[in-house]
């Protein structure tokens, strides 16, 4: 696996303005270091106390995304530093995070999880209760959270079909969103979808931000 590689050729494909979210859980400091010497400064990881360890051994300048499901009580340890939280999925979240942000002085940078797929294993809003957040108002209330876009992941499936559609669903409901709920120069911006195995139809579809883990650092055992 040449890491270096994987990620300069990922970026030379991606169409500008698409950003490179690399997914570094289960693999070593080592392994994250290539990337980061390969000049990428981006990373994800999917659990709290991996990403908190992870943070403290590695250089201070990387921007660390949450990407995976995220508890309430947890919010606390990655606070501090978090670059962006993909996975937010309910307003009790929302709120908690906006405390933490108080706490650390600070404005934490969120996405909406919603939940397209047909597997019942994943997380994330219906579409109904993402319109229940935004009905309130309450959202519009937080000092230090920004609701930069929303996030989601498509079924594990082979057929392209299924996929497409999914992410095509997901890109309808942020430009619903983002013209009822926000301004033209609103924060609201990024659209976060797409792995390893479904990035391109993602891209094809409009995300502006793609998770990938495996086609960079390899299979995860
Ligand atoms: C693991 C993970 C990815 C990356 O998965 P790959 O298939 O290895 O690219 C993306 N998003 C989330 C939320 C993940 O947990």
């Amino acid at each position: 696996m040449d890491i270096r590689e994987n990620i300069n050729s990922l970026k030379e494909e991606l169409p500008a303005g698409v950003k490179l979210v690399a997914i570094t859980k289960t693999k070593p400091i080592e392994d994250i270091l290539q990337a980061y010497h390969a000049g990428h400064i981006i990373f994800g990881e999917n659990k709290v106390q991996e990403l908190n360890q992870k943070q403290g051994l590695l250089p201070s300048d990387i921007q660390w995304h949450m990407v995976g499901h995220l508890q309430s009580n947890k919010v606390k340890y990655i606070a501090p530093f978090v670059h962006l939280i993909h996975s937010v999925d309910s307003m009790k979240l929302l709120q908690t995070i906006n405390r933490e942000g108080i706490k650390n002085n600070r404005v934490i940078d969120c996405l909406l999880q919603v939940y397209i797929a047909l597997e019942e294993t994943k997380f994330g809003l219906s579409e109904e209760e993402l319109y229940d957040i935004f009905k309130t108002d309450e959202f519009k209330r937080f000092t230090n959270v920004r609701i930069c876009g929303l996030m989601g992941m498509a079924t594990f499936t082979e057929d392209e079909n299924v996929v497409r559609k999914e992410f095509r669903t997901l890109k309808g409901l942020f430009n619903k969103l983002k013209s009822s709920y926000f301004s033209e120069k609103s924060n609201f911006t990024e659209l976060s979808m797409g792995m390893s195995g479904d990035y391109k139809i993602a891209v094809e579809e409009g995300s502006t931000m793609v998770r990938i883990g495996s086609l960079i650092f390899g299979e995860r055992y």
